[in-house]
Parts: structure tokens; C-alpha cells; sequence
């Protein structure tokens, strides 16, 4: 008998008719002969509702009373998933992050896994029960306190599982058939990909395709956990993401030259502006901003004036995180030296990924090509080997994604994509 995870997320969730619906779906996969663990999101967009109802009773809440409360969302859903499955007459159990082993570091709002200790899920399937763990929490392994794992984490809490309870397959259950080759509520034209490699799927992720969070991919690709991406909502064969290509009849899917278009609009950009052009610069704004606990994404810095010795340095990172990078900044303004700071929120970026990059010369002049015709303006740049991103204005970004994946024959020429639910906040 083979163990398989479930994830569904919040559109698959979003109310009582769609809890019923999935409770079916993974009563079949326990008729099929499988040990059944579900990894569960909040319903709809309840964990953006407790959010919003945060910032009304304080504009900067605290990180552990913000998880306290976030969590509750996907209690709300795993209690009501395991109620229907006994409803259709099955045994099941729901779990807390916590009660399921999922072991965190101390970082609130987007701590990271350290270890999972299943052992109550291990013991509750020997027992015959269908175990329903609550996503994207755990608990920390020093304070014992309550964390969440960062915004779309229940899909790291599934691959942790998989790889913990070494599951033969985790299948991440969402609101499109699969990964396509752009978002499909941006490009009707999007094309579902069969197959990617964990590398491509993994810059697709942090290019900003929500479909499946980065940390699960890296997750996945650690331990060699292959991922079945699938709509809760119809029977489709979905987007594999493994190590190795799959088989597709006699014949085996070929790695793209190019996976995909990503978007992300959750960016901003700080430009501090007039550094003194000298070295240790800008090791002291970012050594300011790591200490914040904050990530950044794309670095530039521009030529000085030679007449003033002075430069200015942009950067990206996540709007959540705007705030406190400001502050943090603020803060050693004599010690780093700057004459001040700017804040932009208006920015998109946009991302060509593929593997097939390296060895294809003419991809970046024909990216550069499409956005110009678009008539889109460029802010920033940055490249890995799979990968090109520029920073562009937020309202340019729906028509610059269709552009490039236009330019790099991406289109589907059969139906337009499907997608089934959610909102898409
Ligand atoms: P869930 O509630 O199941 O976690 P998410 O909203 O987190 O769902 O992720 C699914 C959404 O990801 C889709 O509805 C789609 O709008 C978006 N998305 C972004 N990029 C892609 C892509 N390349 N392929 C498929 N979906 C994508
Ligand atoms: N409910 C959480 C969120 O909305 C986690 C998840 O859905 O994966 O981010
Ligand atoms: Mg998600």
C-alpha cells in the first residue's frame, strides 16, 4: 500500500459545498489502497481577511500574536475537511502544524521548517484514519511558540510531510489544471506544461508563480519528492515537477527551451540615495537590512557623479517587508550615511525562465525585443543562467507578460486555460 500527500488550498476549500467535494476526492484515494495525509489551506481568502482585521486593531502587529491568529484559519478547515470525510463514512483525524511534528525556527510570519516528527500521523494511519494536517504552521523548536510558514506555505508543509512520511508522490490540488506557462488569469493563452525540472519550476516559483511556493520546490527537489500539480476540480492529469523527465505514452516529455513568463507584483523598490561612492557602502545597508531579518531580491547601484562622489543604490524586496527596511534604514542614517530614501510600491516584475538559456543566444535580445515593441520601459535588470527579469510599472506588467510569451512561440493554438476558482488576491 503507498502513502500519498494531499494538498488543497484555499480555493479548493473556499466553502462548505467544496469541503464536501474534496472530502470525496480523498475518500477515493483511500478506496484506491493508499494511506491518505491531506494538507489543508484556510478556506478562500480567510487568511487575508484575519490580516485586514489585524491592521484595524494595530498597524504593525506583533509577529507572534499575528501567527497566533493566522493559524487559526487552517484549523478552521482541517476540523470541517476531517467532519465531512466521517461524514461519507470514513475514519479521520485533523492535526495541528504542531501536533503533526512540523518543527520551525523562531522567525514569526515566515519561519522555516527544521524537523518533522510525525509520529502522531503515523500512528493515526496504522489506525486506519485519514489524517488531515492543518497547513502552513509549526511550532518553534526553542520558545515552543506558535509560527506560520510565509504566505502559500501549506505547500512546504505538504512536501515536508511527503519527505518526513516518505510519500510516494505529494499532489499539490489547486485552481488550474496545472503549471502553465504563464498565469493563466493573465494569459488565457497559457499552455499547460506535462513536465519541469525542479530548477525551472524552482525560478518560475520565485519569479513570483504562486502556484507553488519556492521553499517547497527547494524542499523537493532536497529530498527528491516528485510534486503532481492537478485541479481539485476536474479528473486532469496535471504538471509534474520531478528530477527527471516523465514518460507520455512510448515517449518520453522533452525539457523546454523555455518554461515560462513569471510576474510579480508584491515587489517594491527602496532607492537610498546619495551614498558616498567609497567601499563598505553598501555592505552597511544591507548588513542594516539582513539584520531586520529582511530578504531583498534584485541590487543595483548606479555611476556615481563624479562631481559629487556620491551614488544610489535600489533595491527590491517584498512590500510586506517595506515598513521595516525603512525604519531599519532611518534608523543608521548617520551611521551607513545617505541623504535620504525613496519608496516605490509601483513596480512589477517580469520573468523568462528556461533551462534551454545557457545554450541559446538570441533568448535575451528577443526578451528585450517583445517588451520594446510593447513599449515597455525598463527600470532594473537581472539574469541567473536560467533566468531574465526586468522591473518595469506595475500597470505594465499584464500586457509585457503576454508580449514575451507571445515573442517566444508560448501561446497555446488549442482552449483557452481554465481556471476554476479563487479569487486571486
Ligand atoms: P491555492 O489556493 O490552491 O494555494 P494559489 O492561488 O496559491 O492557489 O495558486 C494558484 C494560482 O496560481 C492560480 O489560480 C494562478 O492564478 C496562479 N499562477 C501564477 N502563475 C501560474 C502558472 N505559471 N501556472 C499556473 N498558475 C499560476
Ligand atoms: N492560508 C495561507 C495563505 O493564504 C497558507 C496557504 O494557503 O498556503 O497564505
Ligand atoms: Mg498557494
Amino acid at each position: 500500500m503507498g502513502l500519498v500527500v494531499q494538498k488543497y488550498g484555499g480555493s479548493s476549500v473556499a466553502d462548505a459545498e467544496g469541503i464536501k467535494r474534496v472530502a470525496k476526492r480523498i475518500v477515493e484515494a483511500k478506496k484506491n489502497g493508499n494511506d491518505v495525509v491531506v494538507v489543508v489551506s484556510a478556506m478562500g481568502d480567510t487568511t487575508d481577511e484575519l490580516i485586514d482585521l489585524a491592521e484595524q486593531v494595530s498597524p504593525m502587529p506583533a509577529g507572534r500574536e499575528l501567527d497566533m491568529l493566522l493559524t487559526a484559519g487552517e484549523r478552521i478547515s482541517m476540523a470541517l475537511l476531517a467532519m465531512a470525510i466521517k461524514n461519507l463514512g470514513h475514519k479521520a483525524q485533523s492535526f495541528t502544524g504542531s501536533q503533526a511534528g512540523v518543527i520551525t525556527d523562531s522567525v514569526h510570519n515566515k519561519a522555516r521548517i527544521i524537523d518533522v516528527t510525525p509520529g502522531r500521523i503515523r500512528t493515526a494511519l496504522d489506525e486506519g484514519n485519514i489524517a488531515i494536517v492543518a497547513g502552513f504552521q509549526g511550532v518553534s523548536q526553542d520558545k515552543k511558540d506558535i509560527t506560520t510558514l510565509g504566505r502559500g506555505g501549506s505547500d512546504t508543509t505538504a512536501v515536508a510531510l511527503a519527505a518526513a512520511l516518505d510519500a510516494e508522490v505529494c499532489e499539490i490540488y489547486t485552481d488550474v489544471d496545472g503549471v502553465f506557462t504563464a498565469d493563466p488569469r493573465v494569459v488565457k493563452k497559457a499552455r499547460k506544461i506535462d513536465w519541469i525540472s525542479f530548477e525551472d519550476m524552482l525560478e518560475l516559483a520565485a519569479s513570483g508563480s504562486k502556484v507553488l511556493l519556492h521553499r517547497c520546490v527547494e524542499y523537493a527537489r532536497r529530498y527528491n519528492i516528485p510534486i503532481h500539480v492537478r485541479s481539485s476540480f476536474s479528473g486532469l492529469q496535471g504538471t509534474w515537477v520531478s528530477s527527471e523527465p516523465i514518460e507520455q505514452g512510448d515517449e518520453q516529455v522533452e525539457q523546454a527551451i523555455i518554461s515560462g513568463v513569471a510576474h510579480d507584483t508584491s515587489e517594491a523598490k527602496i532607492t537610498v540615495v546619495g551614498v558616498p561612492d567609497k567601499p563598505g557602502e553598501a555592505a552597511s545597508i544591507f548588513r542594516t537590512i539582513a539584520d531586520a531579518e529582511i530578504n531583498i531580491d534584485m541590487v543595483v547601484q548606479n555611476v556615481s557623479a563624479a562631481s559629487t562622489g556620491l551614488t544610489d543604490i535600489s533595491f527590491t524586496l517584498p512590500k510586506s517587508e517595506g515598513r521595516k527596511a525603512i525604519d531599519a534604514l532611518e534608523k543608521n542614517r548617520s551611521g551607513i550615511g545617505f541623504e535620504s530614501l525613496r519608496y516605490d510600491d509601483q513596480i512589477g516584475k517580469i520573468s523568462l525562465v528556461g533551462a534551454g538559456m545557457k545554450t541559446n543566444p538570441g533568448v535575451t535580445a528577443d526578451f528585450f525585443t517583445a517588451l520594446s515593441d510593447a513599449g515597455v520601459n525598463i527600470e532594473l535588470i537581472s539574469t541567473s543562467e536560467i533566468r531574465i527579469s526586468v522591473v518595469t510599472r506595475k500597470d505594465d506588467v499584464p500586457e509585457a507578460v503576454r508580449a514575451v510569451h507571445t515573442a517566444f512561440g508560448l501561446d497555446s493554438d488549442s482552449d483557452e486555460a481554465v481556471v476554476y476558482g479563487g479569487t486571486g488576491r
